[in-house]
C-alpha cells in the first residue's frame, strides 16, 4: 500500500513525517523567534497581531483558546482584554516554543492556563470557548481540515475562529516578494539564528498554503458560517474569520 504524502515547504514528505519535521523547525528558532518577526516583518506582524485583536471582538470574561500559540502575543493581549474572569489557553504543540511564551507570560506578571497540544485533537470540551485563534500555526499543520474541525467543535454556538496566516500577495508584489522570501529571508535567517533552512522552509511553505479563497471554501466546509477575510499588506497576510452558529 502506498504512503500517504503531503508537503513540508517544496518538498513531499510521508504524511507520518511532516509533524516531526515541522516540530525540528520551531525547537531550533524558538530562541531567536521573536527577534526574527520583527526583522523579517519589520515590525509589521504587530500590525498584523493588533488587527486581529481588534477584529476577534473579545469582552471581559469571555474564554479564548489560542492554538499554535508559540511565544504568546496574541494570549497576551487577549489576556488583557478579558480581565480577571475571563480566561486564556496558550497553547502549542511544540514544547521550545511554549516555554518561550509561558516564561514571556510569567515576565509579564500574567497567570495563563498552558497546554502543549496537537491543533488536530484538541484537550478541551465541545462548545467551550467564545473565540479561538491560530496565528501562523495552520500552514505547519498536516491535516488542514482536522484542525479547523477541531477548532470549530472547541467553539460555543456564536463563538468565532480567526485565522491569520501568509497568503497570496497581488500580483504585481509577487516578483519583488519572491526575491525578498527566497533570498533574503534564508539569508537573514543564517545570520541572526543561524539556520537558513528553518527560513528557507518558511518561504516554501508560504507558496504551498490555501489562497485566500480555498482557506475561505475550507473553513465553511468545516462547518463555519458567514466565513469572510481581510487581505493586509497587499494580501501577504490574509485574516479569516467565521462563526460557529
Ligand atoms: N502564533 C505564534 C505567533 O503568531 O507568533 C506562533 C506562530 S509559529 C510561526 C507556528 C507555531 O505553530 C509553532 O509554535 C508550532 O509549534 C505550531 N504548530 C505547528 N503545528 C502545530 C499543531 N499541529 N498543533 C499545534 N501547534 C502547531
Amino acid at each position: 500500500m502506498s504512503e500517504k504524502t503531503t508537503h513540508f515547504g517544496f518538498e513531499s514528505v510521508a504524511e507520518a513525517d511532516k509533524a516531526k519535521r515541522v516540530a525540528g523547525v520551531f525547537s531550533s528558532v524558538a530562541s531567536r523567534y521573536d527577534i526574527m518577526n520583527d526583522l523579517m516583518s519589520g515590525g509589521l506582524h504587530r500590525l498584523w497581531k493588533a488587527f486581529t485583536i481588534q477584529i476577534a471582538g473579545v469582552r471581559e470574561g469571555d474564554k479564548v483558546l489560542d492554538v499554535a500559540g508559540g511565544t504568546a502575543d496574541l494570549s497576551l493581549a487577549f489576556a488583557k482584554r478579558v480581565g480577571p474572569h475571563g480566561q486564556v489557553w496558550l497553547t502549542d504543540i511544540n514544547g521550545a516554543m511554549l516555554s518561550r511564551g509561558r516564561d514571556r507570560v510569567i515576565d509579564r506578571g500574567q497567570v495563563l492556563p498552558v497546554a502543549q497540544c496537537d491543533a488536530e485533537k484538541l484537550p478541551f470540551p465541545d462548545n467551550h470557548f467564545d473565540c479561538v485563534t491560530v496565528a501562523f500555526g495552520l500552514r505547519n499543520m498536516t491535516h488542514k481540515d482536522l484542525a479547523l474541525s477541531e477548532m470549530r467543535r472547541v467553539l460555543k454556538p456564536g463563538g468565532r475562529l480567526l485565522v491569520l496566516e501568509f497568503s497570496q500577495v497581488y500580483k504585481p508584489l509577487a516578483p519583488a516578494y519572491d526575491l525578498y522570501s527566497f533570498k533574503i529571508l534564508p539569508w537573514l535567517g543564517q545570520k541572526v539564528a543561524g539556520d537558513a533552512d528553518s527560513y528557507r522552509y518558511l518561504a516554501e511553505s508560504i507558496r504551498q498554503h490555501p489562497d485566500q479563497g480555498t482557506l475561505k471554501s475550507m473553513m465553511e466546509q468545516s462547518g463555519l458560517a458567514r466565513v469572510d477575510y481581510f487581505n493586509l499588506t497587499g494580501g501577504v497576510v490574509a485574516l479569516h474569520r467565521g462563526f460557529k452558529v
